[in-house]
């Protein structure tokens, strides 16, 4: 294959967007991808959320058992296996997520090994909805690994579900979704399909985000971030890692950093780092995000930066709990996972400088 070459695999998936189709759309959704009996997960936090959806596949006479509630971060071994013995027991065939990443991760751990269809309910802009990607974590590490059964049948995007995600989190789950789409510009399966999402998915997250930071019931722009959403996991689904996912693995996995935030943090520096290699990556990311209101479409890492600034998003990694001592080992650890196909070559001094940076909450540089 010459450098050229891309391919891209579009996996069937319904995905219904609107406010109210978590409850309205929810029953014929399970009937449409398997039927009951189904198996709710949902953390208690999300609990008061899930009723109105509880309540419509109640009504629709689908047996929907007890909810499972055990949802941890990073899916534990053991909630996963307990997880699986509740489907079988019951002999489900859908199981429902609601929730965040964490909660869309173990039903992603029970269709790994268990013939499953999940509809998922997102309630955050971590986006694994719509990626093949799951991550099980055994003995302090996390496995990952992709794989298209775990890819949802049918996606519900609510906006009146993530009304009550605050502002904080709105601002890094939401940056974590703009790290999908930046990261896909020069992930190694890089196509014209991912980058089309990514590309739209930057100017629809510039938009969303600052009205609802201003407005945390906004629901239009709720809604805006919850297209964003979807693009952005798309566009990474089918690009694959580049450097900032492999880093923001490394350091997630090893020192117990909160996912969203440290994909905020690491951003800017990863963007960076290879602007000036990937002129027409930086090119899309300054003229989306001029169309958001932010910069003049001339540098891509400026506007980044003035989006953060608008939004107070976190810049230090040391906030975040990394100490100082960590570096040495973070940059060596994360140098054995950058892709080859990152658009400037890199060299553990690279990594050592650029995470010192982020580390201390500095301004990002080349
Ligand atoms: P999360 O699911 O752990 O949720 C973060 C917090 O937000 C939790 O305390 C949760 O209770 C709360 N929350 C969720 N929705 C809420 C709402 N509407 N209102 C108020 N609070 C709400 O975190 P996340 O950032 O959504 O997901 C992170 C996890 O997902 C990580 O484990 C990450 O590895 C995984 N992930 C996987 C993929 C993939 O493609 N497989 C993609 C992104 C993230």
């Amino acid at each position: 294959m010459t450098e050229s070459t891309s391919t891209f695999v579009a996996y069937p998936q319904r995905v219904i967007s609107g406010p109210g189709v978590s409850h309205a759309a929810l029953a014929n959704e399970v009937a449409a991808v398997g039927g009951g009996p189904v198996l709710v997960i949902v953390s208690d936090r999300e609990l008061p959320l899930a009723q109105a959806p509880l309540d419509a596949l109640r009504d629709a006479g689908i047996d929907v058992g007890e909810p499972f509630t055990d949802v941890r971060p990073h899916v534990p071994a053991d909630a996963a296996e307990a997880a699986r013995a509740v489907a079988r027991e019951r002999g489900v065939r859908v199981v429902v997520a609601l929730g965040g990443g964490s909660t869309t991760g173990l039903a992603k751990a029970i269709a790994l090994t268990d013939d499953v269809a999940i509809v998922a309910i997102p309630t955050t802009y971590a986006g694994s909805e719509a990626t093949v990607v799951w991550g099980i974590t055994e003995n302090q590490t996390k496995v990952n690994g992709s794989d298209p059964r775990v890819l949802p049948a049918s996606v519900l995007y609510d906006p009146e579900l993530t009304l009550t995600l605050p502002a904080g989190l709105s601002v890094t789950s939401g940056l974590n979704a703009m790290a999908h789409c930046i990261d896909s510009l020069w992930g190694p399966n890089e196509s014209m399909v991912s980058t089309a999402y990514a590309t739209e998915g930057i100017r629809a997250l510039g938009q969303g985000l600052a009205p609802v930071v201003a407005d945390g019931s906004d629901l239009a722009a709720r809604a805006r971030l919850q297209d964003a959403t979807y693009l952005a996991a798309a566009a990474f689904s089918a690009a694959g890692s580049g450097m900032h996912h492999k880093i923001c693995h490394v350091l997630g996995g090893r020192y117990d950093l909160e996912h969203a935030a440290l994909h905020t943090v690491v951003l800017p520096h990863v963007l960076a780092f290879n602007a000036a290699a990937a002129p027409a990556a930086a090119s899309r990311v300054a003229t989306s995000l001029a169309a958001a209101g932010y910069g003049d479409g001339s540098d891509a890492v400026g506007a980044l930066l003035a989006l953060y600034d608008a939004l107070g998003a976190p810049r230090s990694l040391g906030d975040l709990g990394l100490a100082e001592a960590d570096l040495d080992e973070a940059a060596g650890l994360a140098l054995e996972k950058v892709p080859a196909s990152n658009p400037r070559p890199v060299t553990v001094a690279d990594l050592r400088a650029l995470l010192a940076r982020a580390q201390a909450g500095d301004a990002p540089t080349a």
